[in-house]
């Protein structure tokens, strides 16, 4: 496991969501974080079908434009009942003429478990795969998880995505309706954070 000893790091996202929570979880650690849209970064073609495929296009794409090591993450969300799905498309669901509407995306998945009566609770996960990638071509993965149930109707301000319906187990607070400093300490992005911040900062 390569060790992060610079002080420099580019988050390899345009998503303002993801952008602030990084940020936050990056704090304590005392590295200069800029982002994507600071160097005009492309966005790279998400081609893969799974997460780590697309958080390692995403992170070595950046890395390879900045020549600083640089920190990806792919993440969606998957609904038991639903095969899976959105999951890597999680984001493409959200896609409509006008841009992305994640109102329009939740109805979506609801709508769907109504339609095939799927019974209470209904399970889903939210899955974050980060990828820190180095100019020089290496690079670490880290899986986190958090499970919980899809709910309706949507509740809270708080988070981004699809965090209105996603209520996480043990709790009956939506991610949406949490203080983010309670959703950093359990969400997927905060367990691939913790394992990131063991194999590679520690
Ligand atoms: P991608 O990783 O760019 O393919 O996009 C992942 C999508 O999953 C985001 O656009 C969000 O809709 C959703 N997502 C990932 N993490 C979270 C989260 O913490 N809360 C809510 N939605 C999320």
């Amino acid at each position: 496991m390569r060790k992060f000893d610079g002080d420099k790091l580019v988050i390899a996202s345009h998503n303002a969501g993801k952008l602030r929570e990084m940020g936050a979880l990056l704090t304590p650690f005392g590295i200069t974080v800029s982002s994507a849209a600071d160097y005009d970064l492309a966005e790279p073609d998400e081609t893969e079908d799974n997460f780590i495929g697309n958080a390692r296009i995403k992170a070595h794409f950046a890395a390879k434009e900045t020549g600083l090591p640089a920190l990806s993450d792919d993440s969606g969300i998957t609904v038991e009942a639903l095969d899976g799905a959105p999951g890597v498309y999680t984001a493409d669901w959200a896609e409509t003429p006008n841009g992305r509407d994640f109102p329009f995306a939740m109805t979506k998945v609801w709508s769907l478990l109504e339609i095939q009566n799927t019974p209470f609770p209904r399970k889903a996960a939210f899955n974050c795969t980060l990828c820190l990638a180095w100019p020089d071509g290496h690079d670490e993965i880290f899986v986190g998880r958090v499970d919980g149930q899809v709910v309706w109707p949507m509740r809270g301000e708080e988070g981004f995505g699809f965090d209105p319906i996603f209520m996480p187990d043990g709790k009956n607070q939506t991610f949406g309706e949490m203080d983010p400093t309670e959703k950093h300490a359990m969400s997927h992005r905060a367990d691939a954070f913790a394992k990131l911040v063991k194999g590679c900062f520690a």
